[in-house]
């Protein structure tokens, strides 16, 4: 790295944090601004490999700039310790390192980037606007014997066509910044993106921030339709209406400025029987996990072995029992029956272990 992108680089870091470096997984292609007590660590998202440093010459991330606003974490800690012990204790053969304390040990806290959009919205637009009215009428029921007269109220809606034009500034409109968004909200929930507040260099203590994969003009597209149901909404509302239907409108954007908010999120990870991480994310407002189950096959085929020297036992015993039987006495006949059906019933159970592992490895239910 020469000295000039060496500086730039530090100049940009040092915006994050003092001595903050950019790392990068070979394996998902995560970014990431990280502490210095946090460097080469498992890569938080798909723990597949250790992060490594990258040079931010070559390497210049989308964005590099701290964020304008966060979403802190506030999952209460003894949420996350019960949600991650029902995980834990949910599976059945769990591999050795499938346990609670492992888990909440491994637990790092990582913020994930959102785009916000600053723009100028300008042109016409054209939508019925809805008025919510009241009608009152009776009707005449026969009750006891009388005729009752009953007062009835409905709400009803009248449509107008409206049209007009709009000149309006709008500020920190949102839209994904990584490509896995929907997933990860898919599996742990959506953001409550309300709880936004200014941010401040504190809130990065102990965590990792992953640096967007999408860049703005992908994302504009979802700007786009967002600003949408704002300008909507707004037209509604300057209209004094309760409804708004088939919305139009011809926009001009001006002036686009793109900052960024972080979302929180806990992950964690465990080792499986072939050693590869199994990553479990918990939301960082919510505390709701999501981990992917892997039986440990290992262990199925202990229990599996245990089981058939306990029927090896029962059989030989069997066996020893009809010998009795034609030698002794024809007692014993009665007794290699019993035992015969115990064989059969202790040697049936060991394709449990190994049937369960297998239904779990194969259709495991995210929990
Ligand atoms: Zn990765």
């Amino acid at each position: 790295m020469n000295s000039e992108a060496k500086r730039v680089e530090e100049k940009w870091l040092s915006a994050w944090g003092e001595n903050w470096v950019l790392e990068g997984c070979a394996n998902c292609n995560g970014i990431f601004v990280l502490p210095p007590e946090k460097v080469s660590q498992r890569c938080p998202i798909c723990g597949q490999a250790a992060l490594a440093e990258m040079n931010p010459a070559d390497n210049r991330p989308i964005y590099t700039q701290p964020p304008e606003l966060v979403v802190r974490f506030r999952a209460q800690e003894n949420a996350l310790r019960s949600n991650v012990a029902k995980f834990a204790r949910s599976l059945w053969l769990a591999p050795t390192d499938l346990n609670e304390n492992t888990l909440l040990g491994r637990l790092q806290p990582v913020y994930l980037p959102m785009w916000l959009v600053d723009v100028q919205v300008q042109g016409e637009w054209q939508a019925e606007m809805g008025f919510d009215y009241e009608i009152v009428s009776h009707r005449e029921q026969y009750r006891q014997n009388n005729w009752q007269t009953e007062r009835v109220k409905e709400t009803r809606v009248r449509w107008e066509q409206r049209v007009g034009r709009l000149n309006r500034q709008y500020d920190n409109r949102a839209a994904p910044a990584l490509e896995e968004q929907a997933e990860v909200e898919g599996k742990i929930g959506r953001f409550q993106l309300q709880e936004q507040k200014p941010f401040h260099p504190g809130d990065l203590t102990g965590a990792i921030v992953h640096l967007p994969n999408r860049p703005p003009e992908d994302a504009w597209n979802d700007a786009r339709v967002v600003l949408q149901s704002s300008v909507a909404q707004d037209c509604c509302e300057a209209c004094e209406a309760d409804h708004t239907r088939g919305f139009k409108w011809s926009p001009h954007f001006a002036n686009q400025q793109w900052t960024q908010m972080l979302l929180p999120l806990y992950t964690s990870y465990y080792l499986d029987d072939d050693n590869r991480a199994q990553m479990v994310l918990l939301h960082g407002q919510t505390g709701q996990l999501h981990g992917v189950r892997r039986a440990s096959m290992k262990r199925a085929r202990r229990i599996a072995a245990i089981i058939a020297v306990v029927t090896a036992v029962f059989l030989v015993l069997t066996l020893a029992l009809i010998l009795l039987g034609y030698t002794v006495t024809e007692e014993a006949f009665a007794w290699a029956g019993l035992v015969g059906v115990l064989t059969v019933g202790v040697g049936g159970t060991a394709v449990l272990p190994l049937l369960y592992a297998w239904y779990v490895n194969t259709f495991q239910s995210p929990k």
